[in-house]
């Protein structure tokens, strides 16, 4: 049962910034897999471990099948998994510990003497919450190509995602002057400029409500803003965190080009960027998709869908090194939120399909038949 290797993984409180937690996780998986004679890389990047379980000695098989194990931060509570009225309760059961549960269970599953005919591999990082840098990004910069790559870290109930908005991070700071607040003359105030400037750049994005549902648009947050300390006095500095996300029809130049003119009129304004990442759209047409998607179908009854969604994922990596990449999820939900879940029978579900997927396309010499 998948979700008893799942149970497993949710106790071990692989908080990304954790890194020897995420060792330790991965020295489980390592002994779960260990009599299956299987080809193993590890990588480390600035401390966050991955490694890529392979039938062949290639860098180049046929499917990756990609998870990451870190999760984000909560309460004691939640790494401890719960089964209550068919779903299954913990940090990392749906975001996205059940992937990896899965793969473990695949590879078991097809047994050491089988596996010789697949040409397949699991890619496991351990930095996806904090951008995938060190993660995904890295692994494959040594050189991991694929016909396709399965990252059930998208989409929802089945549906597939078809691409996410990119993010641009940025930390804007004002200089000004200090004088006493009954002569805003003789001082320069930086919160006001700031402010100016957020309102500016605000004015370029949609406001909402927009009215559009799937709010297919380029959207701005002002996260944070701090700066002087009391009524009667002007500050002299003041500073905002924003988070700026774009669908893949804006690229990242544009937005820089677009802060860079809003700038020019504030000198006394300068502007750090804190992070960026890629928009990405995914290739509908793909047979290795569509093969998927007709499995969801045939197999579980449930006619999928595509959704677009405004948070991004390591699947941006792949599709950046032209690896299509298919990404859906079980029914589950709450993720990042205490009660963190995903359906217990769902999750056999996804087996099912994933096992028949791989089984298709990943022995040597197969090939999907046409779209
Ligand atoms: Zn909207």
């Amino acid at each position: 049962m998948p979700h008893t290797i799942l149970q497993q993984l949710i106790s071990f409180k692989t908080v990304s910034k954790d890194k020897e937690e995420g060792k330790r996780a991965i020295e489980l998986i390592k002994k779960e897999l260990s009599n299956l004679s299987l080809f193993i890389n590890e990588y480390d990047s600035n401390g966050f471990a991955s490694i890529v379980f392979s039938t062949k000695p290639t860098k180049n098989p046929k499917v990756i099948l990609q998870g990451h194990l870190d999760v984000v931060p909560g309460s004691e509570k939640v790494f401890i998994p719960q089964i209550r009225e068919g779903r299954l309760y913990g940090r990392g059961a749906f975001d996205m510990k059940f992937a990896i549960a899965s793969y473990i269970k695949l590879l078991k599953d097809l047994g050491k003497d089988n596996l010789k005919n697949y040409d397949i591999a699991v890619m496991i990082t351990t930095d996806e919450e904090l951008g995938g840098e060190h993660g995904v990004k890295h692994v494959l910069n040594q050189g991991y190509r694929a016909k396709v790559c399965v990252l059930p870290d998208g989409g929802e109930n089945w549906s597939f995602q078809e691409g996410a908005k990119g993010v641009y991070h940025l930390e804007v700071e004002a200089k000004g002057k200090s004088a006493h607040g009954s002569r805003p003359w003789e001082g320069k105030n930086a919160l006001e400029d700031l402010t100016d400037f957020l309102n500016v750049l605000r004015s370029e994005f949609v406001k909402e409500p927009c009215g559009d549902k799937r709010h297919y648009h380029n959207t701005l947050n002002v996260g944070k803003i701090e700066g002087g300390n009391a009524a009667n006095k002007i500050p002299d500095s003041a500073r905002a965190l924003i988070d700026m996300r774009f669908t893949p029809d804006t690229k990242l130049e544009d937005l820089k080009k677009l802060v860079k003119n809003t700038q020019k009129k504030y000198k006394n304004i300068t502007v750090e960027e804190l992070a960026t990442g890629n928009s990405y759209r995914v290739d509908k047409n793909n047979r290795y998709l569509k093969l998927f998607m007709r499995m969801v179908k045939n197999k579980l009854g449930i006619k999928p869908e595509f959704i677009f969604s405004h948070g991004s994922s390591d699947a941006r990596f792949f599709l950046d090194k032209n690896i299509p990449t298919i990404l859906l999820r079980p029914t589950g939900g709450n993720i990042h939120a205490e009660e963190e879940w995903i359906d217990v029978e769902d999750l056999q579900r996804f087996y099912r399909v994933l096992k028949d997927f791989v089984t298709k396309t990943g022995r040597i010499n197969s090939e999907p038949k046409g779209a």
